[in-house]
């Protein structure tokens, strides 16, 4: 039995092959019972290749081997610039295969090929490059008491990584995982999206040919309920990091809290406010509103789904806001116009206009969308609701799809009000020219990540994570290293008095 192999062919024409196996020890492998799945174009639902599914069985090999690579040639025995430097070459490799990880992405995501080029693949580069930078440079610390004693405080890898991956940016949550864990001496098993698998196996062609040790980075396909849930219930793996649902995310902290209390962090859904104040620019608020909630059609976890306008400048925000999210070109990932794709999934489109369905029918009413659109594939309109009752299902739960609620506010303290009333604190944004205003607003919403006068501004070198129930640590920045790694404070008797 031998691995299984992808064989696309792309909206531009060019093609690929790579394995689609279990990528553990560096080598593609078939999956122990042979089980195979059908990963699907989002643009017209036909079948693009067939990759192995791991079971916990296959999770058993791989963190096996993950083992074994930490206490024998990753972890502490490896000095972190050699870390570092494979890190670099990793990401000269991603920049240098750009074009076929954008087609790749774009063909198993349905984002625009466009978009994956210039902003996923290159932030893939740029994440990975960003940690390289940091693998010699976790330093710790050492600390004053008394002169007869000296202590250092250092920082350790955590040991074995499990880490679980969403579907709406395969490969740069591939790469947000893989960049911190790496530089701090972890080794990996990481699970990719059952929906998108593709852009991770070719990435590990890249971490092989980059010359990492067999057994450090581990990726494995298959299904949430049987791979991931064997992943957060591993007795041997020390952490387990996860990106998706807020759901999903309970379930993995319980499955650590009864088995081995491996470390977990989070980071997961959010509905977050986006605030325009009567001052700011309108234009330029408009554009950036519009951005942050149809960028990558609505399905990332900071989208700015609830949009909350001062009312004196309510009326003329709309008429700009609809025609600006009337322009928006919905289509094929390949087409060079193309801003937003199709949903992921047939089911994703599904709970998406169930959304849509359900604020009609609680009253919302819609301005512009709606629908489905076109007949093949899972496209849906980008659609604008107003008059929105705040604790219906669309003014309170995540949609994570090309649909926007929005609102009105009298004033700054009816505005915190609203916008903070929310389970989920992930992200918001400020639109304002009064800096004092912008910075007071910033201040009192409880959101992990303010943009002002922006929206979905992410940046290697920044923290990114939720308050409340979007999440639990930071991903990114120097923060993210503190979320591999294990601090050991060291105690040495100079020349202190014996006790007894
Ligand atoms: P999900 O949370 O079910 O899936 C995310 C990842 O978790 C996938 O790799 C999946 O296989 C895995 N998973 C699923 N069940 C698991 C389990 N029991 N144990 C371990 N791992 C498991 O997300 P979904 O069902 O694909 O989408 C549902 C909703 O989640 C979306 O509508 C959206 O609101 C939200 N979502 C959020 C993000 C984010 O970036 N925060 C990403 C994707 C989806």
């Amino acid at each position: 039995m031998s691995a299984p192999t992808a064989n696309l062919t792309f909206g531009n024409g060019s093609k690929s092959s790579f394995p689609t196996g279990l990528f553990i020890n560096n080598q593609f492998v078939p999956a122990s019972d042979g089980k195979t799945f059908a990963v699907v174009n989002p643009s017209d639902g036909k079948e693009i290749a067939q990759v192995a599914e791991a079971s916990a069985k296959d999770i058993d090999i791989a963190v096996k081997a993950a083992r074994k690579a930490f206490n024998e040639s990753w972890g502490l025995s490896v000095p972190g610039f050699k870390r570092g430097a494979l890190l670099m070459k990793l990401a000269e490799l991603i920049e240098k295969n750009a074009d076929e990880l954008a087609a790749i992405e774009s063909l198993d995501n349905g984002k625009a090929f466009s978009i994956a080029k210039a902003f996923d693949i290159t932030e893939v580069a740029a994440n990975l490059r960003y940690y390289g930078g940091w693998a010699d440079k976790n330093m710790g610390q050492t600390i004053e008491v008394d002169p007869g004693k000296f202590h250092y405080l250092r920082h350790e890898p955590i040991g074995v990584c499990g880490q679980i991956i969403p579907w709406n940016f395969p490969a740069l949550m591939f790469a947000w995982k893989l960049g911190p864990a790496l530089a701090t001496g972890n080794t990996i098993v990481l699970k990719t999206a059952e929906q998108t698998p593709l852009s991770a196996l070719r990435m590990c062609q890249l971490i092989v040919e980059a010359g990492f040790p067999p057994g450090v980075v581990n990726v494995v396909s298959g299904f949430g309920a049987v791979a991931g849930a064997a992943i957060s219930q591993h007795m041997d793996i020390d952490k387990v990091a996860f990106t998706g649902s807020t759901l999903v995310g309970r379930t993995i902290m319980k499955a650590a809290a009864s088995t081995n209390l491996k470390k977990v962090t989070l980071e997961l859904g959010g509905k977050s406010p986006n605030i325009v104040f009567a001052d700011a620019d309108l234009d330029q608020a408009v554009g950036w509103a519009a951005f942050g909630i149809m960028f990558n059609a609505g399905e990332c976890c900071c989208a700015g789904s609830r949009v909350y306008v001062e009312e004196s400048i309510y009326e003329k925000f709309m008429e700009k806001m609809e025609a600006k999210v009337k322009a928006i070109k919905t289509g094929d990932a390949f087409k060079s116009d193309s801003f937003v794709g199709p949903l992921v999934s047939s089911l994703q489109m599904s709970r998406v206009m169930e959304y849509i369905e359900s604020g009609k029918k609680e009253g919302a009413k819609v301005l512009t969308g709606g629908g489905r659109h076109g007949k093949e594939g899972y496209f849906v309109e980008p659609t604008i609701f107003t008059d929105v009752n705040p604790d219906s299902k669309i003014g309170r739960e995540e949609i994570f799809g090309p649909v926007v609620v929005i609102h009105k506010f009298k004033d700054q303290g009816d505005l915190i009000k609203q916008a903070n009333d929310s389970v989920y604190g992930l992200a918001a944004a400020v639109f304002s020219r009064d800096v004092t205003r912008a910075i007071d607003t910033a201040h009192k919403l409880n959101a992990g990540t303010v943009w002002v006068n922006c929206y979905n501004q992410l940046n290697p070198q920044v923290p990114f994570g939720g308050y409340k129930q979007s999440g639990i640590g930071r991903e990114l920045g120097q923060a993210a290293l503190a979320n591999y790694t294990n601090q050991k404070s060291v105690h040495i008797n100079l020349h202190a008095p014996t006790p007894m």
